[in-house]
């Protein structure tokens, strides 16, 4: 211990645990790199308003969670919360959507930041991988983003989540509901904030969790009765894309999602082994985002899907990613020449492309062999004055526990030979 935690609603991954999110990004980032997204990296905190504006004022995210600050040199910014916004900033910024090639399609990984009640699943420091698709309308291109998710997910071999889809309609369609879900909601007994909400938000009114809320919201009008026919057609397009793709999805009609820019396919992924943070991952269309962060019309459908959450979905339905160990040779040397020996003899071998450490410390063979057992090492090379003599390393099955001499000058052949 030392004077100093990880700040409240943060943690620290470490080894072996740390290895599955790495797994998890890459299981996650595999199909995308499979189907034509480039991967993108954003800078960790931005101007606070391309979030104000482009997440909306109304949001949690914004109005509670952002953690923004005012730098030395007077400027507002804030640690990102999400990562549309600043993956659609910087393709605005470096012009890619006049390229020529559209739709631009991105990922991205990293880091966000939301100022939450720390509890199991929510955190304040949390990961995501995240794609984007930039500048089509096109119902592939949302049913492309659902299966890719999908089959992130099933490669990792998760089976217990669900797919919820709904259609928030657009400009045409979505304001007259809107008109209709507020006089059926300025009707209910609801406290001072929702009542705020229903006339800056009121769809997410639908997304309130409370239960004595979630009550008096049977029989609200549904937005699915007031789509225009052009959401109605793609949104059906959508939905025959995923069945004809044999992607398994329920109809969802009440979820509204957090984020302001949405339209049209909204989406979410989630996990009912995880209690109530059940949500691994979400997204959308977003047509409108560009525009309200001064960009041109751009539609565009993106997610995120959380990295700490799809690794707590992992642990609950006890799956094993079978991630390899890190060490598959361990070298131990007796006395001073041999570990010269034996220490260029690792260099070798990692260059050979096999994983392996070596016994620091000069430490002596019992705490050696410790070690090597601890690293999960399949070979351990142990050599001491005779065998260098005889132009030999012992090498030690640690399975069997057979051991023979190898020439040093076979060692890496018949290393990689026994490995393959
Ligand atoms: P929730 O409803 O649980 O707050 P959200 O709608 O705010 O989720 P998104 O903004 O859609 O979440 O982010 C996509 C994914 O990122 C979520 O599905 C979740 O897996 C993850 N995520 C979001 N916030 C957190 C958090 N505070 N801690 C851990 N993971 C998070
Ligand atoms: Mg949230």
């Amino acid at each position: 211990m030392s004077t100093f935690q990880a700040p409240k609603g943060t943690y620290d991954l470490i080894p072996p645990r740390s290895a599955k999110f790495l797994a998890v990004r890459e299981a996650i980032s595999a199909p995308l790199k499979n189907s034509g997204y480039g991967y993108i990296e954003t800078p960790g905190f931005e101007d606070v308003a391309l979030f104000s504006r482009g997440v909306g004022e109304s949001t949690d995210i914004v109005s509670k969670e952002m953690y923004a600050f005012e730098t030395k040199g007077g400027d507002q910014l804030a640690l990102r919360p999400e990562g549309t916004a600043s993956v659609l900033r910087a393709a605005l910024e470096a012009n890619l959507h006049k390229a020529g090639n559209l739709p631009v399609k991105l990922w991205y990984s990293g880091s966000y930041y939301r100022y939450e009640k720390p509890q199991a699943g929510r955190y304040r420091h949390f990961s995501q991988v995240g794609a984007e698709a930039i500048g089509t309308e096109d119902p592939a291109l949302d049913a492309e983003l659902i299966i890719l998710a999908d089959q992130a997910y099933r490669s990792l071999g998760l089976s217990q989540f669900r797919i919820l889809l709904n259609s928030l309609g657009d400009k045409e369609c979505r304001p007259v509901y809107r008109e209709a879900l507020q006089s059926f909601l300025r009707d209910l007994d609801l406290d001072e904030e929702t009542r705020r909400r229903i006339e800056i938000n009121p769809l997410r009114v639908l997304d309130d969790k409370r239960p004595d809320v979630r009550k008096q919201l049977t029989g609200a009008p549904m937005l699915r009765d007031f789509l225009c026919d052009a959401c109605k057609a793609y949104h059906e397009e959508v939905r025959d894309l995923l069945t004809a793709a044999g992607v398994v999805y329920e109809d969802d009609e009440k979820l509204v999602r957090g984020l302001d820019y949405y339209t049209r396919t909204t989406f979410e992924f989630v996990h009912d082994g995880l209690g109530s943070q059940s949500a691994v991952g979400g997204g959308g269309r977003y047509d409108g985002l560009s525009e309200m962060i001064g960009g041109p019309a751009l539609p565009s459908v993106g997610w995120a899907l959380g990295v700490d959450r799809t690794v707590l979905a992992l642990e609950a339905e006890g799956i094993e990613l079978g991630i390899p160990a890190t060490t598959s040779v361990y070298a131990v040397p007796l006395g001073d020449e041999a570990r010269r020996v034996l220490f260029g003899l690792v260099t070798e071998l990692r260059k050979a492309g096999i994983a392996t450490d070596f016994a620091y410390g000069g430490r002596g063979l019992k705490g050696a062999m410790k070690n090597a057992n601890r690293s999960g090492a399949r070979y351990t090379i142990v050599a001491g004055e005779r065998d260098l003599a005889e132009g030999a390393v012992q090498l030690k099955d640690m399975e069997s526990g057979e051991q023979a001499p190898v020439a040093l000058d076979a060692l890496v052949t018949t290393v990689r030979a026994k490995l393959a």
